[in-house]
């Protein structure tokens, strides 16, 4: 059996390293392994999400992280530290405490915090700035050797990886897949696997098969390494605003993206001033810092926030995109069910691409 996966990030690369062992796998990249978003987030993990669905593939993946450093003998430098989710006003709160209940009753170790314990846990964060919070489960991971270990994994088990490849064609005949053309070149595959991330609308549009993700563009940056001093991962969610502290000290922050029509990962200037001025009213001991450098992202999301997995009407032209805001959290785990989906044939209501 023949497996071709369009795109290398977190979610191609785990889906190719599930495949692996039972069929030839070709992964095609437009451009490099960490190109996509997989390479440009914040490295935010924990099961402390908003549903049943997002919290399983949570857990399950920091499972799966876990394991596979060991398997393919490579540190993804994943510190569980916590994550602390902050609200700056009663309406937020009361979302985080219902999401904190269903957290709960399933098992997540997770408590609600009071401004002032925030500040014994951040060392100068400003404990006026938030209205409360809940703190659990969870912590940073860094997505680079991920992707780099990801990459060794696959390798070694035989995948073939084609960085600067760039699919143009699927090719379909009677309702089912053939193969797809790439750098104009065609290979035959029963499986094609769209892992494209912000791109996966575009992709999917060469199957004949309509996907409308929204597209969301989000920006980011470094500040200069102090030492330590945060150790969870900080998330207000009244006014988007994350950050964290990397084992070397630098402090990585950004604002939760936005909507755009098109994946483009331009930086912008309103972005740091509208990130300086969140943070320092978080934690002013960060004023006066040097931002190291900045950058975008785009990543895609199902129109009802859930990931799009499962085989299309187009008989082996298969969905693996839409993991949103936390796909560096739940990427593993996907990477496993899109596996089955080939491997076993199984399907999940909840992902499925027909559920539009
Ligand atoms: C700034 C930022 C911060 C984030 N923070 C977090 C966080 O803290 N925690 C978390 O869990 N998630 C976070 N995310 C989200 C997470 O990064 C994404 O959900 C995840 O990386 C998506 O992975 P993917 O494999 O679907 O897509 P990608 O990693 O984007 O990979 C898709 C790949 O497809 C390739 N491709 C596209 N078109 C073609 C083509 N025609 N032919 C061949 N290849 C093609 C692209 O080049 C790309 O490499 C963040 C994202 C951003 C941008």
């Amino acid at each position: 059996m023949k497996i071709a996966i369009i795109g290398s990030g977190i979610v191609g690369l785990s889906a190719a390293y599930n495949l692996a062992n039972s069929a030839e796998v070709i992964v095609f990249e437009r451009r490099y392994p960490l190109y996509g978003s997989s390479g440009r987030n914040s490295g935010g993990i924990t099961p402390m999400l908003g549903s049943k669905e997002l919290i399983e593939l949570a857990k399950k993946s920091i499972r799966i992280y876990d394991s596979v450093q060991g398997e393919v003998n490579f540190n993804f430098l994943l510190r569980k530290d916590g994550y602390l989710k902050v609200a700056k006003n009663d309406a937020d709160l009361d979302e985080l405490e219902k999401e904190y209940h269903l957290q709960k009753s399933m098992g997540v170790k997770v408590r609600e915090v009071d401004p002032y314990e925030i500040k014994n846990m951040v060392q100068g964060f400003n404990p006026k700035s938030v209205e409360g919070g809940f703190f659990g489960e969870g912590g940073v991971i860094f997505p680079w050797p991920v992707i780099w270990g990801y990459e060794k994994g696959c390798k070694e088990r035989g995948v073939e990886i084609k960085p600067m490849t760039q699919v143009s064609e699927v090719v379909v005949e009677g309702g089912e897949v053939k193969g797809l053309k790439a750098n104009g070149e065609f290979y035959k595959a029963d499986f094609v696997v769209n892992a494209a991330g912000a791109w996966s609308n575009e992709i999917s549009k060469l199957a004949g098969v309509e996907l409308n993700n929204t597209i969301i563009k989000e920006e980011i940056c470094v500040l200069e390494s102090l030492k330590p001093f945060i150790d969870p991962y900080i998330l207000n969610v009244s006014n988007g605003v994350y950050l964290s502290q990397s084992a070397r000290g630098e402090v990585v922050g950004g604002i939760l993206g936005k909507e755009v029509s098109n994946p483009e990962t331009s930086s912008s200037l309103d972005f740091l001033i509208k990130y300086a001025k969140r943070a320092v009213e978080m934690i002013p001991s960060l004023k006066g810092l040097s931002v190291l450098r900045q950058w975008a992202g785009v990543y895609d999301s199902g129109k009802d926030g859930l990931p799009v997995i499962g085989e299309t009407n187009v008989k082996g032209f298969i969905q693996a995109n839409g993991l949103g805001k936390y796909g560096m959290t739940i990427g593993p785990a996907a990477g496993e069910l899109v596996a089955e989906v080939i491997l076993k044939g199984k399907t999940y209501d909840k992902f499925s691409p027909e559920r539009f």
